[in-house]
Protein backbone atom coordinates (compact mmCIF):
# COMPACT_ATOMS: atom_id res chain seq x y z
CA UNK A 1 0.00 0.00 0.00
CA UNK A 2 1.36 3.63 -0.37
CA UNK A 3 0.38 5.94 2.14
CA UNK A 4 -1.29 8.88 1.52
CA UNK A 5 0.63 11.66 3.59
CA UNK A 6 -1.02 15.22 4.77
CA UNK A 7 -0.45 18.12 2.30
CA UNK A 8 -0.64 20.98 5.43
CA UNK A 9 1.71 18.87 6.94
CA UNK A 10 4.22 19.10 4.07
CA UNK A 11 4.01 15.36 3.28
CA UNK A 12 5.13 14.73 6.15
CA UNK A 13 2.74 12.83 8.04
CA UNK A 14 0.25 10.06 7.39
CA UNK A 15 -3.62 10.09 7.70
CA UNK A 16 -5.39 7.73 10.03
CA UNK A 17 -9.38 6.77 10.06
CA UNK A 18 -11.52 7.72 13.05
CA UNK A 19 -14.45 6.29 14.47
CA UNK A 20 -16.93 8.46 12.14
CA UNK A 21 -14.59 6.94 9.00
CA UNK A 22 -13.49 10.42 8.36
CA UNK A 23 -9.14 10.72 8.14
CA UNK A 24 -7.26 12.66 10.43
CA UNK A 25 -3.26 13.42 10.57
CA UNK A 26 -1.21 13.80 14.44
CA UNK A 27 -1.55 17.44 13.66
CA UNK A 28 -5.45 17.46 13.17
CA UNK A 29 -5.95 18.20 9.83
CA UNK A 30 -8.96 16.19 8.71
CA UNK A 31 -9.73 14.79 5.07
CA UNK A 32 -13.37 13.49 4.21
CA UNK A 33 -13.74 10.18 2.10
CA UNK A 34 -15.01 12.11 -0.62
CA UNK A 35 -12.44 14.27 -1.00
CA UNK A 36 -9.33 11.32 -1.50
CA UNK A 37 -8.05 11.68 -4.71
CA UNK A 38 -7.03 8.37 -6.44
CA UNK A 39 -4.92 8.24 -10.15
CA UNK A 40 -6.51 6.19 -12.47
CA UNK A 41 -6.73 2.50 -11.28
CA UNK A 42 -5.82 3.12 -7.58
CA UNK A 43 -8.66 2.67 -4.75
CA UNK A 44 -7.92 3.96 -1.43
CA UNK A 45 -8.05 2.07 1.55
CA UNK A 46 -7.19 1.53 5.15
CA UNK A 47 -4.86 -0.96 6.43
CA UNK A 48 -4.85 -3.06 9.47
CA UNK A 49 -3.34 -0.29 11.68
CA UNK A 50 -5.48 2.44 10.38
CA UNK A 51 -3.40 4.03 7.78
CA UNK A 52 -5.11 5.40 4.88
CA UNK A 53 -3.36 4.65 1.34
CA UNK A 54 -4.12 3.78 -2.11
CA UNK A 55 -3.75 0.50 -3.73
CA UNK A 56 -3.91 -0.80 -7.03
CA UNK A 57 -7.32 -1.81 -8.13
CA UNK A 58 -7.19 -6.02 -8.32
CA UNK A 59 -9.61 -6.05 -11.91
CA UNK A 60 -6.56 -3.60 -13.01
CA UNK A 61 -3.55 -6.14 -12.01
CA UNK A 62 -5.47 -9.45 -13.20
CA UNK A 63 -5.44 -7.57 -16.75
CA UNK A 64 -1.94 -6.76 -16.50
CA UNK A 65 -1.14 -10.78 -15.67
CA UNK A 66 -3.46 -11.69 -18.54
CA UNK A 67 -1.13 -9.12 -20.77
CA UNK A 68 1.78 -10.50 -19.44
CA UNK A 69 1.20 -14.21 -19.73
CA UNK A 70 0.09 -13.63 -23.42
CA UNK A 71 3.06 -11.68 -24.01
CA UNK A 72 5.21 -14.56 -22.25
CA UNK A 73 3.59 -17.34 -23.95
CA UNK A 74 3.95 -15.23 -27.74
CA UNK A 75 7.24 -14.68 -26.94
CA UNK A 76 9.07 -15.83 -23.96
CA UNK A 77 10.29 -12.75 -23.13
CA UNK A 78 11.09 -12.27 -19.42
CA UNK A 79 9.92 -8.81 -19.09
CA UNK A 80 6.60 -10.04 -19.16
CA UNK A 81 7.00 -12.50 -16.23
CA UNK A 82 8.42 -9.80 -14.24
CA UNK A 83 5.63 -7.30 -15.20
CA UNK A 84 3.21 -10.38 -14.46
CA UNK A 85 5.07 -10.67 -10.58
CA UNK A 86 4.57 -6.79 -10.13
CA UNK A 87 0.90 -7.36 -10.86
CA UNK A 88 0.20 -10.32 -8.46
CA UNK A 89 2.07 -8.38 -5.67
CA UNK A 90 -0.08 -5.42 -6.44
CA UNK A 91 -3.01 -7.76 -6.10
CA UNK A 92 -1.84 -9.22 -2.77
CA UNK A 93 -1.52 -5.63 -1.46
CA UNK A 94 -5.35 -4.49 -2.51
CA UNK A 95 -6.41 -8.29 -1.08
CA UNK A 96 -4.30 -7.73 2.28
CA UNK A 97 -6.12 -4.37 2.91
CA UNK A 98 -9.43 -6.18 2.10
CA UNK A 99 -10.03 -4.55 -1.79
CA UNK A 100 -10.80 -7.52 -3.81
ZN1 LIG B 1 -1.49 17.39 8.78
Amino acid sequence: MTVITCASCDGQTTYRVRPDRWFECPAGHELAPRDVVVDGMDEWAVDASGVLGTVVHPSFSLEQIAEAHDVLTATGDRTAFDAAAEACRAFLDAYRVGVA
